[in-house]
């Protein structure tokens, strides 16, 4: 029973709560005061504290927003640009290009449609990688979303900050502009091993555990990485962020997806946090990252979409059931990444990889308020004998029908709140129709 009254209630579900005992409570409710959990129970217990503000979930499921642990969301621009490419192709002759054009305001556009996409489809936080982040920060806060955003840092010019040192500058600034925000978390972003000297990844690791934040790069993300690495210094890329003395519990490795047995030992012995991103991985043929191994060897791993241009969609939902069905039939094994674990990796293990499991990825009272409710009364959810199964394999991210991030409700029967949707794709669009344009006429000179 709840000793304070709620502001919210979430009421007439069944609670997913994806605590440590993986507790699910059939007419179950969630109370919520100001941006915090106050209560899980039983709906008939909890409703006794009556709240000011009621959501019937009419017997759908209640559960923790999802978290996406990699994504670039101002990539939403280049959705569909060009696709079917060899990477190099994709990257050297489409994606840079693009990219070369980008300012402030794009980013901003191309990240605010972003958040649209990911909270319709019930996610709560993301962790972006990117040019101009200021302007995710700022989309993330209007659309109400929680975020983690890193300045990406690499050896040459950037369109926004211009050299490597004040790549570090800025980044600097954005840990000063958003020290305490509720919703933004800022991280220090070295792009990769292969475009960050050995002295980027050390001041980037050191600038990171100077203020106790995150640190996220890109590890391992083709047999073409470590080639290359190996020809540079040696030895694998993982074997060269350990060597500079830069692995370590707050750094988060995206993709890891060519790794070595010795590899994967270092990544646990220093607790190092990985992003799994199969439909990336799966859709630019890098290969299939050793997860059930990492699991195994009990490295922490979350799920994450990537960016919309190598995916091309920011729905968790088709992310876990790709990573499910990707590592069976891969390894010929029906048993290995089951539902459970699946649905850990998009939502407390997300957490974990992002330093924010002690406020977000389960249901539980003192957490800050991160839920969504999925409409089951579908006819491709019915019936439903077990939901984690049914979440995974089943559900969509459209199944999602309300989200309330940090206790405020941000979206509520399929429609957000906090912006206006229809001029978010309209901006885009109109971006569209000026960049490719643009690189009509690039490439006919
Ligand atoms: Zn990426």
């Amino acid at each position: 029973m709840t000793a304070t009254p709620a502001d919210l209630l979430i009421t007439n579900g069944l609670v997913l709560t994806m605590d440590s005992q993986q507790r699910t409570i059939p007419a179950g409710a969630v109370a919520i005061r100001a941006d915090r959990i106050v209560a899980v129970g039983k709906a008939d217990e909890i409703a006794a504290g009556q709240a000011g503000r009621v959501i019937d979930a009419r017997g759908g499921i209640i559960m923790p927003g999802l978290v996406n642990t990699h994504t670039h969301a101002a990539m939403t621009l280049f959705r569909g640009l060009a696709d079917d490419l060899p990477l190099m192709t994709w990257l050297n002759d489409h994606i840079f290009p693009a990219e070369a054009a980008m300012d402030s305001r794009k980013v901003y556009c191309g990240a605010l449609l972003a958040c649209a996409e990911m909270i319709m489809s019930g996610t709560t936080t993301f962790c972006d990688m990117y040019l101009f982040e200021d302007a995710v920060a700022r989309a993330a806060q209007k659309a109400g979303m929680r975020a983690v955003v890193g300045e990406v840092l690499f050896d040459f010019t950037s369109p926004n900050y211009g050299s490597p040192a004040q790549g570090f500058a800025y980044t600097q600034s954005l840990i000063e502009a958003y020290r305490g925000d509720p919703l933004v978390t800022i991280a220090v972003e070295p792009h990769s091993p292969y475009l960050c000297a050995p002295e980027v990844l050390t001041q980037a690791f050191a600038l990171a555990r100077q203020h106790g934040i995150p640190m996220v790069i890109h590890l391992a993300e083709t047999a073409g990485e470590v080639a290359t690495i190996r020809a540079r210094y040696g030895r694998t890329p993982a074997e060269h962020l350990e060597a500079l003395g830069v692995l370590a519990p707050n750094v988060l490795a995206c993709h890891c997806v060519a790794l070595t047995d010795h590899d994967i030992a270092l990544l646990k012995r220093r607790d190092v946090k990985v992003s799994h991103n199969p439909e990336s991985n799966m859709k630019l043929a890098s290969g299939i990252a050793p997860v059930p191994q990492l699991l195994d060897a009990g490295v922490c791993v979350g799920l994450g979409t990537d960016g919309a241009a190598s995916n091309n969609n920011l729905d968790l939902f088709l992310e876990m059931d790709t990573a499910a069905k990707l590592h069976k039939v891969h390894r010929l094994d029906p048993t290995v990444l089951d539902a459970g674990t699946v649905l850990r990796m998009a939502t407390i293990d997300a957490a974990r990889a992002l330093g924010l499991s002690d406020r977000i990825g389960s249901l539980e009272p003192g957490k800050q308020a991160d839920v969504i409710i999925l409409d089951t009364c579908k006819p491709h959810l019915v019936p439903m004998y077990h939901p984690v199964s049914q979440l995974v394999y089943a559900a969509r991210g459209s199944d999602v029908e309300a989200s309330v991030i940090n206790g405020r409700i941000v979206m509520e029967h399929g429609r957000i709140l906090t912006f206006d949707v229809g001029q978010a794709m309209e901006d885009v669009n109109r971006i569209a129709v000026e960049m490719s344009s643009k690189l009509k006429a690039r490439s006919s000179k």
